[in-house]
C-alpha cells in the first residue's frame, strides 16, 4: 500500500502486527456487530497486502493472523454449535487471468473437466439439519468451527421449509439473505423512527437472523437459497446434481447457475451477470465457481479457510453517472470536518443513492468537485457510496471552486489542520454541539460503555433539553427526567436509567475507549487498562513510562499525557468518580461488573444464602442475562436445593450446571 523500503527490517514487522490487529478489528464490527467501518474493498486490499508480507516473511506471521481466520467470534447468548466439519469461507479471483488460472489449477489429468457457475448471494451463511425430513437446527457460519443456533429464528423464514418431501438426514448450506425490495423497505421504516439504517441488504440479512427474539426475524421478511450437501445423502456423484436434488426436496434452490464445460462458457456467464445483476432482488457481490465433480472436491481438498475445489469471483464496483447538488460538511466526535456530495438520486448496485463520500479537503480538492458538476459515484464496498472522478465535459460554466470554511460549519469556531494530518478539525472541542454529541453517543456504544438504549434520538433530546452537558451528566438523570421526553414512558425511562446504573461497573478497558482518548481504540484501550490497571494509575503516567509498553508509540503516549492535561477530561473524570463509575480494570478476563459477561442464565431450585431476587439481579449487574426456561440458547444454570425439571433440560441439552457454591464463589472472583 505504501512504499516501505526492504531495507529496514523491522518495517514489515510492524506493519504485519498492525495489519493484523486493523483487520481483526474490522472484521469484528463486520462479522460480530453487522455494522462495517470500511468499504469492502478497501478491507480485501488489507487482507491482500497482510497476506503478501506473510508470505514473504512467513516467520512473522502471528498465531492469530485473520488470514486463516473464517468470519468472527459467535454471539454466545444466541447458543452455540460446534460443527463436526468446518464451515468454509471462499478464495477471491477479481481478473480473466486468475479465472483461466482457477480453472487450469482445478482441471484434472485426463478426464473432462466441468464447473458449475453460481450466482454469489450477497447475505449470512447457513447450516440447516434435517432429520427424517424435518427441521431440526438452524445455525449461522460464526467463526467456522462453532456457529450460533438460530434455529426459531431459521423457521421465522417463509421460504425454508420446515420439512423436506422426503424423510431424509442431510445437512445442507446455503445463505440467508434480504430481498432488496424489503432491504428498502425496512430502511424507510427505520429511517421514519429515527433508527440507524442499515449499511446494506448483507448487514441487514446479518442483523436480523442472530436476533435474541424470532419474532423480529420473522417480520425482517428473510429469504434464503440452498447451494450444498454438507453431509447426509452420499450417492451423489456431482455437486449439479446436489443443486437439482435438493430442489427436489422443496429446498429454494437459486435457479440461475450453469454447469460449465469450457471456458469460454465460463466467461460468457460472467459477462451475463455483469450486465444483467441488476435485475435481480437480491443483492450479489459475485459468483461463485465450483469443480463439479465430488470426487474431484475431494481430490483438491482445502485448506484451513477456504476450499481449492472453489472461488468467489468478485465483480467489478459498479458507477453511475448524477449531479452533486450541495456538498455538506458534517463535524465528527474529535471535530474531523468530512465532506458529503448530496446527489440527484441515482440507481447504483440495486439502491438508490443520494449522498457520496468526499472524504477530506485533499480528496474534494484533487477531484476538483463543485456543487452543479456531473460526477461518476461508485459503491465499492457498500457502505457509502463515493465520488470517483467529475464529468468535466459537462460542468457549468458558472461553476466555482469549493471553498473549504474557517469556520466550523456547526459552531463558527476556527478551524485547522495540525501538521501531518489530512484532516481539518474544528477547535472548540466539546463546546461544540456537534462534537458533544457524537462523543455522548460513542461514550454509550457497545465497544465503549455498552448503554442499551441511548440512541442517537434520545442524546438529541437530552442536548436540547440541556439535561446533559458532558458524558458524567448521563449519571444524573433520573427516570423522571426521562419520562418529560417526547416518545419515553415509564417502562423505557426506567430501562434506560437501569442501563446507565449497569455501566458504572464497567472494566477499565471500556472506560477509557468511552472517554475518547484520540488514538485510543478497543486494543490499545485493552493495553493500556491491562498495564495500569487504574484510570488515577494511567492518569499520572508520564510519556516514557507510557512508552515501555510495548503496543504503545509515542503518538500514543503524547495523546494519553495531553488528554489528562486538560482541564475539562480531569473535571469530567472527577464528576465520574464522584457517579461511582468504575475506574479499575480486573486482573484476570473477569472481575466487578463482567463476572457473568454473555452467560444466558437460568436459576433454579432453593438457594440457601442468597434469595432467588438478589441472585438474579447480581447475574445482572454483572453482565448476565436471566431467562425463565432452560433452552439451547441457556449457556448456565445455577442448581440450587430440589431443582427439578430445568435441572433435567439442562442435563439433556448439555447446559453446563453449577450449585450454589460455585455461584458464590464466581460471584467473588477477582
Ligand atoms: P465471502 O463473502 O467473500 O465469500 C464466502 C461466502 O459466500 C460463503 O461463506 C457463503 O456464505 C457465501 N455464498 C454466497 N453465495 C454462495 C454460493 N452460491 N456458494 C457458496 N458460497 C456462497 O467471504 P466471507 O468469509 O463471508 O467474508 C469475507 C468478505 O467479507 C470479504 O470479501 C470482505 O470484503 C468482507 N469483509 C468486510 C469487512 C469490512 O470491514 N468491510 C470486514 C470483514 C469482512
Amino acid at each position: 500500500m505504501d512504499a516501505r523500503g526492504d531495507s529496514d527490517w523491522i518495517e514489515p514487522r510492524q506493519r504485519i502486527q498492525e495489519l493484523t490487529e486493523l483487520i481483526a478489528e474490522y472484521s469484528r464490527h463486520y462479522h460480530e456487530l453487522d455494522d462495517p467501518l470500511i468499504p469492502d474493498a478497501e478491507y480485501d486490499l488489507l487482507v491482500n497486502e497482510l497476506l503478501a508480507l506473510e508470505q514473504r516473511y512467513p516467520k512473522w506471521r502471528l498465531d492469530d493472523s485473520p488470514t486463516a481466520k473464517v468470519g468472527g467470534h459467535p454471539r454466545p447468548e444466541l447458543g452455540t454449535l460446534r460443527f463436526t466439519q468446518p464451515v468454509l469461507s471462499l478464495s477471491n479471483v477479481h481478473t480473466p487471468l486468475e479465472v483461466r488460472e482457477f480453472w487450469d489449477r482445478t482441471q484434472p489429468l485426463g478426464s473432462s473437466h466441468a464447473v458449475v457457475a453460481e450466482l454469489k448471494i450477497d447475505g449470512l451463511s447457513i447450516v440447516a439439519s434435517y432429520r427424517r425430513g424435518r427441521l431440526t437446527r438452524a445455525a449461522t457460519r460464526g467463526d467456522g468451527l462453532v456457529g450460533e443456533l438460530v434455529t426459531a429464528n431459521a423457521q421465522a423464514i417463509a421460504s425454508l421449509p420446515l420439512a423436506l418431501t422426503e424423510a431424509v438426514d442431510v445437512d445442507v448450506r446455503g445463505e440467508v439473505y434480504l430481498p432488496r425490495s424489503e432491504f428498502e423497505r425496512l430502511n424507510q421504516a427505520r429511517a421514519e423512527a429515527n433508527l440507524p439504517l442499515f449499511a446494506n441488504p448483507r448487514n441487514a440479512a446479518a442483523g436480523s437472523l442472530r436476533q435474541l427474539d424470532p419474532e423480529i426475524t420473522r417480520s425482517r421478511h428473510l429469504s434464503v437459497y440452498f447451494y450444498e450437501i454438507r453431509q447426509g445423502f452420499d450417492v451423489l456423484s456431482s455437486h449439479h446434481q446436489a443443486l437439482a436434488q435438493m430442489g427436489a426436496w422443496g429446498l429454494p434452490v437459486e435457479p440461475h447457475w450453469r454447469r460449465c464445460q469450457t471456458l469460454d462458457e465460463l466467461f460468457e456467464y460472467i459477462e451475463r451477470w455483469r450486465e444483467r445483476r441488476g435485475e435481480l432482488d437480491f443483492d450479489t457481490d459475485g459468483l461463485v465457481f465450483k469443480v463439479d465433480l465430488l470426487a474431484e472436491q475431494r481430490r483438491l481438498g482445502s485448506t484451513q479457510k477456504v476450499p481449492r475445489w472453489a472461488t468467489a469471483y468478485k465483480f467489478p464496483p459498479e458507477e453511475a453517472l448524477t449531479v452533486v447538488r450541495d456538498i455538506r460538511l458534517t463535524v465528527g466526535r474529535t471535530g474531523v470536518l468530512t465532506p458529503t456530495a448530496e446527489l440527484d438520486p441515482v440507481r447504483l448496485a440495486g439502491t438508490q443513492v443520494s449522498r457520496a463520500s468526499l472524504h477530506n479537503q485533499d480528496i474534494l480538492s484533487d477531484l476538483d468537485v463543485r456543487i452543479g458538476d456531473s460526477v461518476f459515484v461508485r459503491k465499492a464496498g457498500e457502505i457509502i457510496p463515493e465520488v470517483v472522478r467529475v464529468e468535466k465535459a459537462l460542468r457549468p460554466e458558472t461553476s466555482r471552486p469549493f471553498i473549504y470554511p474557517v469556520a466550523c460549519p456547526v459552531c463558527g469556531a476556527r478551524v485547522e489542520r495540525a501538521s501531518g494530518e489530512k484532516a481539518y478539525r474544528c477547535t472548540a472541542g466539546m463546546s461544540c454541539p456537534a462534537q458533544l454529541r457524537e462523543s455522548i453517543i460513542h461514550f454509550g456504544s457497545r465497544a465503549a460503555m455498552d448503554i442499551e438504549g441511548l440512541g442517537e434520538r434520545t442524546v438529541d433530546l437530552l442536548l436540547e433539553r440541556r439535561f446533559v452537558a458532558d458524558v458524567a451528566d448521563l449519571y444524573r438523570l433520573t427516570a423522571a427526567d426521562l419520562e418529560s421526553l417526547p416518545r419515553f414512558g415509564a417502562l423505557s425511562a426506567k430501562n434506560l436509567v437501569q442501563a446507565i446504573e449497569a455501566s458504572k461497573s464497567r472494566p477499565l478497558a471500556r472506560l477509557l475507549i468511552g472517554l475518547g482518548i484520540p488514538l485510543v481504540g478497543e486494543k490499545v484501550a485493552e493495553v493500556l487498562a491491562r498495564a495500569f490497571g487504574s484510570l488515577d494509575a494511567l492518569s499520572q503516567a508520564n510519556e516514557e513510562q507510557l512508552l515501555t509498553i510495548d503496543e504503545v508509540g509515542p503518538g500514543i503516549a503524547q495523546a494519553v499525557v495531553a488528554f489528562f492535561e486538560q482541564e475539562r477530561n480531569l473535571k469530567v473524570i472527577e464528576s465520574l468518580r464522584q457517579a461511582g463509575v468504575n475506574f479499575f480494570q480486573p486482573e484476570s478476563g473477569t472481575g466487578p461488573g463482567d463476572r457473568f459477561e454473555g452467560e444466558v442464565v437460568v436459576i433454579t431450585g432453593t438457594l440457601g444464602a442468597l434469595n432467588r431476587k438478589t441472585a438474579e439481579s447480581k447475574v445482572l449487574a454483572e453482565g448476565g442475562r436471566i431467562v425463565s426456561s432452560v433452552s439451547s440458547k441457556t449457556t448456565l444454570v445455577v442448581a440450587g436445593r430440589d431443582a427439578g425439571s430445568k435441572l433435567d433440560r439442562a442435563r439433556e441439552l448439555g447446559v453446563r450446571v453449577i450449585n450454589e457454591e460455585e455461584f458464590l464463589l464466581r460471584l467473588s472472583a477477582d
